[in-house]
């Protein structure tokens, strides 16, 4: 028997799949739940000595809320390193993870990693236009790296990302968590698989309130550190689940922008971001978000034959899924958990990384596309003719080795 029969029976008959409110046992959606799905699933826990090492760039609100307890649950990865600015942060986050005091570094020393061979794999979780820098001197230093979402602040900083990786033979992953979450994966099979018939429009409201006391709030309102506002910082998860869920590309974007002109916090960047995109195959994508909007996160799909509602569609531990009038609620997974394993797949079994660098880029060009579109007010084409390396609908057998 393989891990991936073990898990799968244990997510379908093992109670992971819960009737929300009820909190019963409801049955699988047969034709949703019915072949193997890794990214479901978890790999064997591999020896410690067999896992790979990870140094965290930046210990702030994402690495120390949820980073670095996932390594407790990841199977192929173990936090080896940490990169921080303030010592005494690094010392007392290192005396709690077991990370030895030599795998610790400053951003100005950053690069003796390369002397460190417990580390294999560079996490950055830094401000998003910190990320370039950060990539390049990793794989200098020749580590693999995976990057934070957004995968930088433009298009230029990412090719040369893809570039920097290429050159030093590492790889390069994007972490989009939601990738791995298993509500997100479900709704995608089912949108997918026809159940509910064509997509005639995906809505993705994606939002939350900014306070500007809020030392990871500041550098989010500052262009030169976030890129832009509320789109590339949360947006993204609306645009980039429309994208998996559906399957295809945007062709077409039209969109307006809005930020309250006597509100301080939008002198750099926007605050609301509201867009409709055109997929080939005929869905329309309207998407929002905003950072002054109460917590928001929401996907729909309408389709011939019934509507979809993922609400909420990103947490770190809950996701609810709506097919029809059919609630379904499974047990949460740590996504980071799971994205941290599945690039050590990569790394060691030659598994395809589901959001490569190339992957990253496309969600930055069409941002930029989007606000471009808002500023003036045009449509803009983003038929460019890209297409994803790897799928996670269609090649999540071969990822992970699977029959
Ligand atoms: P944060 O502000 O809490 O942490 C950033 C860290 O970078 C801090 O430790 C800060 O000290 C350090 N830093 C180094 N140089 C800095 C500089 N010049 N200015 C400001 N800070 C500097 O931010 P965060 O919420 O942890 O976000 C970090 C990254 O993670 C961002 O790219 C963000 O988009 C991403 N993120 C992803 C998710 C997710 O679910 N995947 C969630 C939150 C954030």
């Amino acid at each position: 028997m393989t891990w991936s029969s073990i898990s799968r029976r244990a997510f379908v008959a093992g109670g992971a799949l819960l009737a929300a409110g009820a909190g019963q046992a409801e049955p699988p959606p047969d034709r949703l739940v019915g072949r193997p799905d890794p990214q479901l699933d978890t790999p064997e826990p591999l020896p410690e000595d067999r896992q790979l090492g990870f140094a965290v760039v930046g210990l702030g609100k994402l690495a120390l809320g949820e980073i670095m307890d996932a390594f407790a649950t990841a199977r192929r990865a173990k936090v080896t390193a940490l990169v921080s600015g303030n010592r005494d942060k690094a010392l007392r986050v290192a005396a709690r993870y077991g990370v030895p005091e030599s795998g610790l570094y400053s951003y100005d020393d950053f690069d003796r990693i390369a002397d460190n061979p417990a580390v294999d794999v560079v996490y950055i979780v830094l401000p998003n236009a910190l990320h370039r820098a950060f990539a390049e001197r990793a794989f200098r230093a020749g580590k693999h790296v995976l990057c934070e979402k957004p995968m930088a602040t433009n298009v230029a900083d990412c090719a040369a990302m893809i570039a920097a990786s290429e050159a030093a033979g590492r790889k390069l992953m994007i972490a989009y968590r939601c990738q791995f979450e298993p509500h997100n994966l479900m709704a995608m099979r089912a949108i997918r698989g026809g159940e509910l018939g064509a997509v005639r429009v995906i809505t993705a409201d994606v939002g939350r309130g900014t306070d500007p006391r809020d030392p990871a709030d500041q550098w989010r309102l500052n262009r030169a550190l976030a890129g832009s506002g509320s789109l590339f910082d949360i947006g993204i998860y609306g645009l980039n689940a429309a994208r998996f869920l559906v399957g295809e590309e945007p062709v077409e974007v039209r969109a307006q922008l809005y930020a309250r002109p006597d509100d301080p916090r939008f002198r750099e960047v926007e605050d609301v971001v509201v867009w409709t995109m055109r997929f080939p195959g005929g869905a329309q994508f309207h998407g929002s978000t905003s950072y002054s909007y109460s917590f928001t996160n929401r996907i729909q799909a309408t389709c011939d034959n019934g509507v979809l509602v993922l609400d909420p569609s990103m947490e770190y531990h809950a996701q609810r899924l709506q097919i029809r009038d059919r609630t379904i609620q499974m047990s949460p997974i740590d996504q980071f958990a799971r994205e941290m394993d599945h690039f050590c797949m990569a790394i060691t079994d030659g598994v395809p990384i589901v959001a490569d660098g190339a992957e990253g880029m496309q969600d930055v060009r069409l941002m930029l596309a989007i606000l471009e579109a808002g500023r003036t007010g045009r449509a803009v084409s983003t038929d460019w003719g890209y297409r994803r390396a790897a799928d996670p609908a269609t090649s999540v057998p071969d990822r992970l080795g699977v029959a």
